[in-house]
């Protein structure tokens, strides 16, 4: 059975919420461990109410410091500071998130029970975040300020030994791990075994790009190649190609152009203009470029597979 890999959407408006919908911010879940990405207003309440664990996220990444895409940190933090905790808090984002906590903390004369450790994102900085299972990294995105996506991506696993094998050549344990790594098997009688024969390949690693805000642009595509769900925003739909463009953000049509040529197995469309009320005509519109297209909506659970 694959480790549980899913984005819980907790807002899909830009700029502007809407009374349906709240603005930027999704946690994935990797296995057992939780990532907020973004933390629009009103995010900690969208936790409650899709019934995430709020302390089990430890790390917070903001794709940038337009609001709409941060302005529910503040507020976060001050709920986990009621709560007491006590673990830090790995906070990633373009300078000036520490300024703007700081400030706040000054003013209302109050700091937290916790640490909050600050990772400025830089374009330099690829690699940001890694476990055993899991690696975070940046991704440039093409905005009116420094903007960055996140591509999390699972790390190789080893291969599994057939069940049947274990038993026909007695493998001793010390040459398990090894024959997992891929080595051959040597038996006592010296006989070679291939890795081949005794093993399976183990599932092949999912990853998940989260591309927003940007404007069309192709400089990450290379490294999301094949990836298993593409996020990408698309403010408008094609017909205001234009104002996208002026903006600095997707259409429809450009998302659905990049999940193509990435070779994405499915594209997750988010972000939309408040100005829409409706929104299949988003998928449909991107469907007709990339058919494996859906709609990020409030509380829906997207595996990524
Ligand atoms: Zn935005
Ligand atoms: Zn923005």
């Amino acid at each position: 059975m694959p480790e549980i890999f899913h984005t819980t959407i907790l807002g899909s408006s830009a700029a502007l919420p809407t009374s349906l919908r709240h603005t930027s911010a999704q946690v994935v879940q990797h296995h057992n461990r939780f990532f907020l990405l973004d933390c629009a207003e009103g995010t900690q309440m969208q936790l409650r109410r899709f019934k995430l664990p709020l302390m089990k996220i430890d790390h917070i990444f903001i794709s940038h410091m337009h609001g709409d895409h941060y302005l529910g940190l503040p507020g976060l933090l001050f709920t986990y500071h009621l709560l007491g905790r006590d673990k830090a808090l790995h906070v990633y984002s373009p300078p000036g998130m520490q300024q703007i906590i700081e400030i706040q903390y000054e003013i209302s004369q109050l700091r937290p029970s916790f640490d909050v450790v600050y990772h400025e994102l830089t374009d330099d900085a690829r690699l940001i975040y890694e476990d055993q299972r899991i690696q975070i990294e940046t991704l440039p995105m093409d905005h009116r300020i420094p903007t960055y996506g996140f591509l999390i991506s699972e790390k190789p696993r080893l291969r599994n030994i057939r069940k049947s094998a274990i038993t026909k050549h007695r493998i001793p344990q010390e040459q398990m791990t090894l024959i997992k790594q891929g080595e051959d098997l040597v038996a006592t009688d010296g006989q070679v075994v291939p890795n081949e024969q005794i093993t399976i390949d183990p599932p092949p690693p999912r990853s998940y790009a989260f591309c927003s805000d940007t404007k069309y642009t192709e400089q990450f595509m290379e490294r999301i190649k094949g990836t298993s769900l593409l996020y990408h925003e698309a403010t408008f739909m094609g017909d205001k190609a234009d104002i996208a463009r002026e903006k600095m953000h997707s259409t429809t049509l450009e998302a659905a152009t990049l999940a193509k040529k990435a070779g994405a197995k499915k594209l997750l469309l988010g972000h939309y203009s408040a100005r829409y009320k409706e929104l299949e005509a988003f998928r449909e519109e991107a469907a007709s470029v990339f058919p494996e297209t859906y709609l990020a909506e409030e509380g829906d659970v997207v595996n990524i597979e």
